[in-house]
């Protein structure tokens, strides 16, 4: 099976993190001869835009439509310069232009991590395209607005479209999985009763398909109590964008941080490998950022692409990626300091690449 696949590197340490990504999963594929691959690195962030003047090439646009999936590193959106029109935050419009509602972010716990909480295995997918999130829930304009200099208005979008995808994600995944099959919905039905009602309404509908999957509600609040105190009772989450953008940062909290949050941005056409963690200037350059999360995001587009070509051969090296970083961690040899230890990025990614190509 041939795949193309786009490499899009981002800004700060995605210039470390997706090199280091591309090169475990070349390892990965090469084990298997009937996979064969077309990378295409295409511009994106700082770099497209000191070298054509645009955050987001026209280029990188029309390209993408004829990919498969593509990896995007993290984007520092925070150091564009404000006031020119090109230079726009690019990840917000690859999510909408590709439909890509829903964002797949997965949290587990290793017992070698220094963690709040051990025997965590959660999937909290947050719709991706609407919400309170101003950049991307209008045709025009932006839902976002000041009447007076002292009043500011902000509009929340949510649609039976959006909610039934994200729903009927998490109940497949759930099944995928064979864990606890069990699906949670996060809503705030209490207080935005037509919003929040509408997203649970859908979820409620499409559990009505999955009946060997339990399905429960919570309450926001209530569940970012829960999920601080008792992680271990959740499968599958599903929620709307700003509660899943929170929650899943604070769920990485919960097993060792940013650096272990990966994700996968995923429409019906279409996949985008991002992890939920930014560009991190703060240690950019210095060869120390943790790849497990942009690796394990692409680990999770190979998993999808396998399953939606059904090919053996790309679920097998989706699989093989997962067991090698695992067993990296677990070891806690050459891992990078914000897990305890003195490997560079570069150092991690060989150690999963010898991993790799120690396995049958
Ligand atoms: P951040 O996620 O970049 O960093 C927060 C903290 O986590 C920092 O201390 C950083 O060093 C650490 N961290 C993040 N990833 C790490 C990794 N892989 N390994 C080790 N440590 C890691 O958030 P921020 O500092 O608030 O934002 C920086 C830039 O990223 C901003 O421009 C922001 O807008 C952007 N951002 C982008 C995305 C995205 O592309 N999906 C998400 C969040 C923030």
């Amino acid at each position: 099976m041939r795949y193309r696949i786009g490499i899009l590197k981002g800004d700060d340490i995605g210039l470390e993190i997706v090199p280091v990504t591309v090169k475990v999963l070349e390892t990965a594929f090469k084990k298997f001869p009937d996979i064969s691959i077309e990378w295409n690195e295409l511009p994106i962030g700082m770099p497209a835009y000191e070298k054509s003047g645009e955050t987001l090439p026209q280029v990188t646009l029309e390209t993408l439509e004829h990919l498969d999936s593509w990896i995007l590193g993290p984007i520092g959106h925070m150091a564009y310069p404000k006031d020119d029109p090109k230079a726009l935050n690019p990840h917000p419009i690859l999510r909408r232009k590709f439909d890509l509602m829903s964002n797949i972010r997965p949290t587990k716990s290793y017992r070698s991590i220094r963690s709040l909480h051990q025997n965590v295995d959660i999937v909290i997918i947050r719709e991706n395209n609407e919400g309170f999130q101003p950049d991307r829930n209008m045709f025009k304009g932006r839902a976002e607005f000041m009447p007076t200099p002292d009043m500011a208005l902000s509009m929340r979008v949510i649609t039976r479209k959006n909610s039934e995808f994200v729903a009927r994600t998490a109940f497949e995944l759930s099944l995928q999985r064979n864990g606890k099959r069990k699906v949670t919905a996060i809503h705030k039905n209490t207080v935005f009763k037509i919003g929040c009602g509408l997203f649970l309404d859908c979820c409620k509908d499409i559990a009505k398909s999955y009946p060997d999957v339990e399905f429960e509600d919570r309450v926001v609040d209530t569940f970012a109590m829960n999920l601080v105190m008792q992680p271990q009772d959740f499968d599958v989450v599903v929620t709307s964008n700003m509660f899943g953008d929170i929650l899943t940062d604070e769920a990485a909290g919960l097993v060792g941080g940013l650096g272990m949050a990966p994700g996968l941005c995923v429409g019906p056409d279409y996949s985008m490998a991002q992890a939920t963690h930014g560009s991190a200037p703060d240690i950019a350059g210095k060869n120390i950022a943790n790849p497990y999360a942009m690796i394990m995001s692409g680990q999770m587009m190979a998993s999808w692409l396998g399953e939606k070509k059904r090919d053996d051969s790309m679920v097998a090296a989706a699989k093989l990626i997962q067991t090698a970083v695992e067993s990296v961690i677990e070891k806690l040899e050459t891992v990078t300091p914000d897990l305890g230890g003195n490997s560079s990025t570069e150092q991690m990614g060989e150690a999963v690449c010898r991993e790799i190509e120690s396995r049958a």
